[in-house]
């Protein structure tokens, strides 16, 4: 039996159901036809400026709906996916998913800003930036709304392909965010010269904010260098009013988090949403 967290509409397995399964090479061999059964889905959660009540820009996240073991974490899985290879076309499918949804809310009057998307290093290979520009045109995609998130290690693993594919994309119009920060190895002059925009403070220091001294140094900090570099910053994992009060007077840019809202389905999140300060004039009662 799932146990079920309602607050992101996810759920976990208990250790002991993997046991019974077989553990990882169960969850491997049932990935490879995840996509083919369309066991994938995208949530989608928003992110506000501080004192905004409309959200401005949304991460899309990954979902895998086992149908024995409920909703797997993309903890899980995304670290298989990469091992064998199968994030390649998981990635794809999310880019194209994520997409979609951002110009259906388009049509349905939603403006966003931006949707971020979450990239493994894996994944940004030699035809990485031709293949992308290829779907975008297919979508007819603004290269503008779109915004990569690769976490802090993987950018800093110092492949030279994956900064030349950046390079690339961001001469497109492509942001990227530095995903986690705080969690790997960043000196300053490596993240000067990484074609990077935005910088996601990672939610460990997030969490402890308003009672651990070392936590709200760090994340001081890291507001304080993102700014004297012309960086945007976004603190994930928001859940309190009180660590949105720091984080607001810190300088963070934007929140996201539980605080302000779950990740939630496409149509959710145009429900909740749609309202007027987003929506595009009405043909409909002007004269
Ligand atoms: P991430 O990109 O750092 O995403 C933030 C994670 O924090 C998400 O977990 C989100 O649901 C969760 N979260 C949001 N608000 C809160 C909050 O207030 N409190 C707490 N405790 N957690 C919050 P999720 O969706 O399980 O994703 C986990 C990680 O999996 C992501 O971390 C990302 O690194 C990876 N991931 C998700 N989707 C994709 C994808 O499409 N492709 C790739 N390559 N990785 C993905
Ligand atoms: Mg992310
Ligand atoms: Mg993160
Ligand atoms: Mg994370």
């Amino acid at each position: 039996q799932a146990k079920q967290n309602g607050r992101n509409g996810f759920c976990f397995y208990e250790p002991s159901m993997l046991e019974t399964l077989n553990d990882r090479s169960t969850l491997d061999h049932d990935l490879r036809d995840a996509v083919s059964l369309s066991q994938l889905a995208m949530m989608y959660q928003p992110q506000f400026r501080f004192g905004d009540n409309q959200p401005r820009r949304v991460e899309a996240l990954m979902r895998w709906l086992h149908p024995q073991l409920g909703n797997v974490s993309p903890v899980e899985f995304i670290p298989i996916a990469e091992t064998t290879g199968q994030i390649h076309s998981m990635g794809q499918w999310a880019l194209e998913q994520a997409c979609k949804q951002f110009l259906a809310w388009r049509e349905q009057g939603l403006l966003l800003e931006k949707i971020a998307i979450n990239v493994s290093a894996i994944q940004i290979n030699a035809g990485f930036a031709s293949r992308l520009m290829a779907s975008l045109a297919d979508m007819a995609f603004d290269p503008a709304w779109l915004e990569l998130e690769i976490t802090e290690t993987a950018m800093m693993s110092g492949i030279t392909e994956v900064t030349r594919q950046i390079s690339l994309l961001r001469n497109q119009g492509v942001e990227f965010s530095i995903d986690d920060f705080g969690t790997g190895y960043s000196s300053l002059s490596k993240l000067k010269s990484m074609p990077v925009t935005v910088l996601k403070i990672d939610q460990s220091f997030v969490r402890d904010i308003n009672d651990d001294i070392s936590d709200y140094e760090i994340a001081r900090a890291i507001i304080l260098m993102a700014k004297s570099l012309g960086l945007t910053v976004v603190a994930e994992g928001v859940e309190s009013r009180a660590q949105a009060a720091i984080l607001q007077r810190l300088g963070c840019d934007w929140g996201q988090g539980f605080l302000f809202s779950p990740p939630l389905t496409g149509d959710d999140f145009l429900n909740r949403y749609a309202d007027s300060a987003l929506r595009r004039p009405s043909v409909i009662g002007i004269e």
